[in-house]
């Protein structure tokens, strides 16, 4: 059954109203053709990259489609799943006036943005085995709540939520329900993607900086009802995903053969940096991961987080979030940097 949802008595009224920047190549979006472009200020002198790039980012969008099996009219782009979040919030979020719903511990994004953009936070603390509290959630928001965080899997935690319980929230919430989808590549569940139709009220982001190995080029993709990707077309930055992105972009969605075989190396070495970590006295806990990294417990964080750095190792100390007292996060690197690893932790103190 299709939940009942106003959009646009969600969007803030200013951006309701407004009238989006109309950039010069919106009217002549074939570049390609024989046009002799006067229009937009450019240098005329070819080198591959004077002109501005498609502000739809038209080809790229294709080849998405094509491979997700969506409609080109809901994919949006941005500068990184960052600046689709940030997008996210300047459309529907009043400053100082709503709120968004948080699930720590979680992606210390969607609190920063938060904060950026003058929202109030409701935050809600997952179970104790990192799954949201749907009761809770649902008592502590209010009406102008107008966005709900859920990151599956989840970073830090590496877990992913479990479908009947994302399914009763996406049910329940009046607001928008955004799932981050960051580490789906990795996961044994099915994206949400393949429910957008059913839940008017969600929105998917996905991105290209784990599996896909480009955290260099800043390509983050929302997935949504045409009606959203409307409304976040409006206010996006004309030109925000650059030429280069795109062509690289392209090519690397065309090359699905050795991104998957890079996703099930990463997997293998997951699982076996995982039997290697059991062996490890001062390792008290690791927790299941549905992801490119492992959440671990030791004796003492900070302390064997100094040591790791000691040894050349960079790890992320996540000890200060909550429920996650003496964890730290740890990246599946490749074969010889694991090994690397795995040495070091072995070398270390077995207690303190
Ligand atoms: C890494 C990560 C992202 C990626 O952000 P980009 O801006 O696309 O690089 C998004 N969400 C979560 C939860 C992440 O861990």
């Amino acid at each position: 059954m299709k939940t009942m949802i106003d959009i646009s008595k969600l969007v803030r009224p200013n951006v309701m109203a407004l009238k989006p920047y109309s950039s010069a190549r919106d009217d002549f979006k074939n570049i390609d053709s024989d046009y002799v472009f006067l229009d937009a200020n450019e240098n005329p002198f070819n080198n591959g990259l004077n002109r501005y790039p498609d502000p739809q980012q038209n080809k790229l969008k294709a080849v998405l489609s094509g491979l997700k099996q969506i409609s080109k009219e809901q994919i949006l782009l941005g500068n990184g799943s960052d600046e689709v979040l940030d997008l996210i919030f300047r459309a529907f979020c009043e400053p100082n006036e709503d709120s968004v719903a948080l699930l720590p511990p979680t992606y210390g994004m969607y609190e920063v943005l938060a904060n950026v953009n003058a929202i109030k936070t409701i935050k809600v603390l997952l179970t104790e085995d990192f799954q949201p509290n749907v009761k809770a959630i649902l008592n502590a928001v209010v009406k102008t709540t107008k966005l709900l965080f859920l990151c599956s899997p989840n970073n830090p935690t590496a877990n992913s939520f479990n479908a009947s319980v994302v399914e009763e929230l996406l049910q329940s919430f009046h607001g928008l329900v955004v799932i981050d989808e960051a580490y789906i590549d990795f996961s044994t569940q099915e994206s949400w993607l393949n429910r957008l139709d059913e839940f008017p009220n969600l929105i998917v982001t996905q991105t290209l900086s784990k599996a896909f190995g480009l955290a260099g080029i800043r390509l983050g993709i929302c997935y949504a009802s045409k009606e959203i990707i409307d409304i976040l077309n409006k206010i996006k930055p004309p030109y925000n995903i650059n030429e280069l992105t795109q062509q690289k972009a392209i090519s690397q969605l065309q090359n699905t053969t050795e991104v998957q075989q890079e996703i099930k190396t990463i997997l293998e070495q997951r699982e076996l940096i995982l039997k290697e970590l059991k062996d490890i006295s001062f390792i008290q806990k690791i927790y299941p991961s549905d992801a490119n990294f492992l959440l671990l417990q030791v004796d003492d964080a900070n302390e064997r987080y100094a040591q790791l750095i000691a040894k050349d190792v960079v790890v992320r100390n996540r000890s200060k979030e909550p429920l996650c007292d003496n964890c730290l996060r740890i990246t599946v690197g490749n074969s010889k940097e694991n090994q690397y690893l795995i040495r070091a932790l072995k070398n270390l103190k077995p207690s303190l």
